[in-house]
């Protein structure tokens, strides 16, 4: 049977004259499958051809082999599907359904029998370890590109990027374009979770941070740090602070 180029009326077992419409609309198999998936009455039509045990029993079959497997996976983790599961996960539907599985005893089964392995897993000796070294790594790789030793912009004391005495003064890298950087965060934590490839290169760059000593990193605001520092000014050489005097 061919849907393709079938008006409404056409499903609907009223004559249709198929000689009349496009030969290419009838047959050309890239347009039935478009048609198939947009035309209301082929939705509905699919619909209740999978209601049955036998398309039912097709899909599931479908959805166990390798293909389909490869598909499912494929359209789950793509950006798209990811936004969809999260819609649908905020349903009030979608939280009756975990709820309603959380407290079944598969689940309670799962959990138990999975438990122990995760406690295990991030509590063991091997998985701290790799973190650690993980972060050693992604630091170590930027000792090439950033500068092992600076002074701090504002007080000029001399500050050291992981340099072996761990007591010195360390270098902090201060948002200096008011927060508009790509990176958000710390930017010592951004390092430790990043390897210096050429594409983090470049963002890190990107972001043009400035470079300070802690005390002074702590003490200087990120946002609207030019009216901060025209107040500094002010008060140091005026003495503008303003008292509330409160009466009674
Ligand atoms: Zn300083």
């Amino acid at each position: 049977m061919k849907y393709g180029g079938c008006t409404r009326e056409g499903l609907r077992g009223q004559a249709v004259n198929l000689s009349n419409t496009s030969s290419n609309l009838v047959t050309h198999p890239n347009l039935r499958n478009s048609m198939a998936h947009t035309d209301p009455n082929m939705i509905k039509a699919y619909k209740k051809y999978n209601a049955y045990p036998k398309g039912q029993a097709r899909t599931k079959k479908y959805k166990t082999s390798p293909k389909g497997k490869a598909l499912i996976r494929k359209l789950e983790s793509s950006p798209k599907g990811k936004a969809r599961r999260k819609k649908y996960n905020a349903t009030p539907k979608a939280k009756a359904r975990t709820k309603k599985f959380q407290s079944s005893l598969k689940y309670k089964r799962w959990y138990k029998k999975r438990k122990p392995m995760m406690k295990k897993h991030y509590s063991s000796p091997e998985y701290k370890l790799s973190k650690k070294n993980r972060r050693q790594r992604n630091l170590d790789s930027w000792k090439e590109i950033l500068p092992r030793e600076a002074l701090c912009g504002i007080c000029g004391k001399a500050i050291f990027f992981r340099h072996e005495d761990r007591k010195l003064p360390r270098i902090n890298f201060d948002h200096q374009n008011g927060g508009n950087e790509v990176i958000k965060g710390s930017p010592a934590r951004w390092l430790m979770n990043h390897l210096a490839t050429p594409k983090n290169i470049a963002i890190w760059e990107s972001c043009d941070f400035g470079i300070l000593c802690n005390e002074c990193n702590k003490q200087t605001p990120t946002k609207d740090r030019k009216q901060w520092a025209t107040n500094v000014v002010k008060y140091i050489s005026k003495g503008t602070a303003k008292i509330v005097w409160v009466v009674g």
